[in-house]
């Protein structure tokens, strides 16, 4: 069996960056991948700014100032912000406001809490500090650098970046096409009243959620009935115009399980079963379509249908995969060292991803039941511990933990 490691390598190296791009709106770009380097046209702040309410001098003016010896100078113009600044007559002090220009001439700016203004005259009790209070042309940005790079998955905060420059519109890849079926005869919808010996497709309502996450564009085909015909006849389908097909369940070894033998038969297996607990029975493949724009394979992942197996899995392997095709490069979440505050005695063959909690002590609890038919786990958790395979954990040891939020950003 492979290792998480191994799979997820052999996973990254065959993801490629879709082809096409499009422009949109800096303001409908959240979620969105970079297709291009943003380079900025200008300086940030485009002029040399104040950062305060006060007013704009020559240093030099004011170095005898002092508490005894108040200096005063006359008010010789007012600089709101949007303004512009005339140059700073010699001698006299600006009244100046925060984000204003600073008028050329003048190299200081004296907050307003520090003078006192006696008929138009302002008096200050202190000598300043040269070039205090001033923010600098092109502090935050220079002119022609890049400021957001290719690749770059766009955060509420890059978008801010990009519109500080003045970019309307961005270049962005366009979004990965997934199709997504669940196959399992016991599957039923919420709202529908629940048969003997069926259960509710919770799967559904997990991973469409997840893909969304992800700004995917995405076919929900259903729930495909646990028969190969119909499993080979979905799966044609959905190679036809999408990039990735997900399907969940089914690709364990029973006779029930239709999905691998379905692939096998429409395109091919690459890798399967990997040394995992939850989520050993994960499947990576292709499928065949008559060629098109999208090329001749559509990929395949087939996660197994055991609800914290396929959540898992989706945050450990389908989302780094997806992020690729969308042109991410970097798609490995973050990992903490922290300190297990429980001790597991025995550790498993596979290398296992345990439900956990950060507690108020700034350890780590473990859910008590770990079993993959578990949601419950997954909702009291806020991650992973990544846990070597055969290893046991004692109580004060460090691990590795994989936030959820790092899984789903
Ligand atoms: P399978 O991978 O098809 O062998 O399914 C493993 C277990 O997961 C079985 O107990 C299924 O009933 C359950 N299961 C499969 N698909 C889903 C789903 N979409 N939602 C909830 N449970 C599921
Ligand atoms: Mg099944």
């Amino acid at each position: 069996m492979l290792s998480t490691a191994d799979a997820l390598a052999t996973l990254l190296a065959a993801a490629r960056r879709v082809d096409g791009a499009e422009t949109v709106d800096t303001a409908n770009a959240l979620g969105r991948v970079l297709a291009a380097d943003v380079v900025s046209p200008l300086d940030v702040p485009p002029m040399r700014t104040s950062a305060m309410d006060g007013y704009a001098v020559q240093a030099a003016d004011l170095a005898q100032a002092s508490d005894a010896n108040g200096v005063t100078l006359p008010v010789s113009q007012r600089v709101p912000a949007g303004a512009a600044a005339e140059p700073l007559a010699a001698g006299t002090a600006a009244r100046i406001f925060t984000g204003a220009t600073v008028p050329p001439g003048a190299d200081t700016i004296v907050m307003q809490e520090m003078v006192r203004l006696d008929d138009s005259r302002a008096r200050f009790s202190q000598a300043p500090a040269e070039g205090e209070w001033i923010t600098q042309q092109g502090a935050d940005i220079r002119r022609d650098s890049v400021i957001l790079a290719a690749g770059t998955r766009l955060t509420p905060q890059a978008l801010g970046l990009a519109a500080s420059v003045g970019c309307a519109t961005l270049e962005v890849v366009r979004r990965v096409r997934v199709a997504v079926f669940f196959t399992g005869d016991e599957l039923t919808m919420p709202g529908e009243p629940l048969r003997p010996g069926a259960i509710y497709n919770s799967n559904r309502f997990t991973l469409r959620a997840l893909l969304a996450r992800l700004d995917c564009d995405v076919t929900d085909l259903g729930i495909v009935p646990d028969r190969l015909d119909a499993t080979r006849e979905t799966l044609r389908r959905a190679a036809r115009d999408h990039d990735l097909i997900l399907t969940c369940g089914g690709v364990s070894v029973g006779e029930e399980d239709h999905v691998k033998p379905a692939v096998e038969a429409e395109g091919r297996i690459s890798m399967w079963q990997i040394a995992m607990k939850p989520g050993k029975p994960l499947a990576f493949g292709a499928v065949r379509r008559e060629a098109s724009r999208l090329g001749e394979e559509a990929f395949f992942i087939g996660l197994p249908g055991n609800p914290v197996s396929s959540f898992c899995t989706f945050l450990l392997f389908v989302r780094p995969f997806i992020l690729r095709l969308a042109g991410v490069e970097t798609v490995k979440p973050r990992v903490y060292s922290m300190r297990a505050d429980f001790t597991q005695k025995k550790g498993d063959r596979r290398n296992e991803f345990l439900r956990a909690r950060v507690n108020d002590a700034g350890g780590l609890d473990v859910f008590g039941n770990q079993s993959s038919a578990v949601l419950t786990s997954t909702v009291w958790g806020d991650g992973l511990i990544d846990n070597p395979p055969d290893h046991a954990i004692q109580t004060g040891e460090i691990v590795r933990f994989i936030p959820f939020s790092e899984l789903m950003r």
